[in-house]
């Protein structure tokens, strides 16, 4: 069996009762970084041994992993922090063992918390339906990514690190600056009488509401409403507000 397990996404109590037992049932747990997890497995003192599986780990370490399931072992997944698969490795062996073996195959996920449903949850944003985008391209793409953000009709969720932060909100930013112009240059040309029938050119929908949210469950846990200038002015003026880590709920 191959159990994919939700661990924290900062507050070590965020463990669910099944997932501390079945790490401390199965034969390996298999971890995005060992010294990251096993502050997770000493506070819980849970002894089951550690393999390294990470984004970089090779067609031969997948091989040895398939080989242990093979054998009858049972293995549990584990990324740093939440459900792996959602914007860290994990995916990829799961599509392995799926292949490897078919029907036979033994997956079962072992549910818990997520950053993308801790900030959806807190957002106060209808969010029956959303869009996950995960983490922006850091350079090609970037443009193309913003434009998801923009021609979506569902709440859209980004994630975002401390380095990146402030220039993705001030692009969002910048986004709703063109609209507003793009707009406007619209209401020109139909007063001038350019544009005649009114389904030709539709207005865009501004980004209304945009949550930041930082180091959820965390000590500093801090979420920022409100206008889109505010969050960028509080964020900016204050050092402590740009660590750690941010989920990012656009609304629309
Ligand atoms: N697998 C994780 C999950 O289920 O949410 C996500 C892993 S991804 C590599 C890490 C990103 O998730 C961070 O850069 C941040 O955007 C978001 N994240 C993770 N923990 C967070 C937290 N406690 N508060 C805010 N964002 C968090």
């Amino acid at each position: 069996m191959l159990y994919i397990v939700s661990t924290p996404i900062g507050n070590l109590e965020d463990i669910s009762l099944r997932a501390l037992r079945i790490l401390g049932e199965v034969d390996f747990i298999l971890c995005e970084d060992t010294r990251v997890t096993r502050k997770l497995l000493e506070h819980y003192k849970v002894r089951t041994k550690t393999i390294s599986y990470h984004q970089h780990s090779d067609i031969k370490k997948q091989d040895y992993l398939l080989g242990l399931l093979e054998a009858g072992k049972d293995l549990a997944l584990v990324s740093d922090a939440g459900t792996p698969g959602i914007s860290d490795p994990g995916g990829k062996l799961v599509a392995a063992v799926i292949e490897k073996f078919g029907e036979a195959t033994r997956i079962e996920s072992v549910p818990g918390p997520s950053a993308v449903t801790a900030a959806l949850s807190i957002s106060g944003i209808a969010t029956d339906r959303f869009v996950f985008l995960g983490f922006p391209p850091h350079k090609k793409g970037r443009q193309k990514f913003l434009q998801k953000i923009v021609d979506s009709i569902f709440p859209v969720v980004v994630y975002e690190s401390k380095h990146r932060i402030l220039k993705f909100l001030e692009e969002l930013k910048k986004v709703n600056q063109d609209i507003v112009k793009y707009n406007k240059e619209i209401d020109e040309q139909k007063n001038k009488g350019i544009i005649k029938s009114k389904d030709l050119l539709k207005k865009i929908n501004l980004i209304t509401s945009v949550v930041v949210c930082r180091e959820l469950s965390k000590m500093h846990e801090t979420v920022y409403r409100g206008e889109l200038v505010d969050i960028i002015d509080k964020i900016k003026n204050s050092h402590n507000d740009q660590k750690g880590e941010f989920v990012v709920v656009v609304g629309r």
